[in-house]
């Protein structure tokens, strides 16, 4: 009864369009739910994709959403990144899950945050979308073997270069012995460039070549 009440007082309001979600409404409203714009392609052979896969790390990659400057997706990712908001990275996370093209994964590696970012944050948004993939899937998670070593977001006194240059010293993974499965699904809550996928893809490589990495991002931004 108090929980009515609490929402009565303050009703959930839908991320996309702040419109007073039903009842039965997580997060998002029907109509945002269903116009978000998809990628419509139920593959990890991604034609959108297909350049992270050149440089051999990534065997196949794929995405739920397009990325939309000031649209729906927009701010999904704002309100999972910078709005204290993980369940709805939760909610987002178990979305992919169910539109996750059908291979088998031994395990789900979410990129990490640098230590310090994460206390800011109060989480890792790329783990609580992964523990959404976790409830739908069933293929568990590990966070403490791959980590960020260097804080790249905080370096904003270094120009463009310098601070791609670091991003590729940037992980380290920790428990070589942990490391010993044959298909991981690496998951990201947005992919521009594909820089960073990529170097977490080569650093994890590097301690077993043997392992195959599926990349899963939220949303994917054409470039
Ligand atoms: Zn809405």
């Amino acid at each position: 009864m108090f929980k009515d009440i609490i929402a009565i007082a303050f009703p959930e309001l839908c991320v996309g369009c702040q419109n007073t979600l039903l009842k039965a409404e997580r997060h998002l409203c029907l109509s945002c739910l269903t116009n978000m714009s998809r990628n419509t392609r139920n593959s990890f052979d991604n034609v959108d994709v297909k350049v992270f896969l050149q440089a051999n790390y990534i065997t196949g990659a794929s995405y739920l959403l397009n990325f939309d400057k000031k649209g729906v997706v927009q701010r999904i990712i704002h309100q999972i990144k910078y709005g204290s908001n993980p369940k709805l990275a939760n909610y987002m996370g178990e979305l992919m899950g169910v539109s996750l093209p059908k291979h088998y994964f031994d395990l789900i590696i979410p990129v990490p945050l640098h230590k310090k970012r994460e206390r800011k944050r109060g989480y890792n948004q790329s783990l609580e979308i992964a523990k959404g993939i976790e409830n739908v899937t069933g293929v568990s998670i590990d966070s403490s073997s791959f980590i960020r070593t260097i804080n790249t977001e905080s370096q904003t006194k270094k120009n463009k270069q310098e601070r791609e240059e670091n991003v590729y010293n940037a992980f380290r993974c920790l428990k070589i012995d942990g490391l010993t499965y044959n298909r991981i699904l690496l998951v990201d809550d947005v992919v521009t460039t594909g820089v960073t996928i990529n170097v977490c893809a080569q650093t994890i490589k590097s301690i077993n070549p043997q392992i195959e990495i599926f990349v899963y991002s939220l949303a994917f931004t054409k470039i």
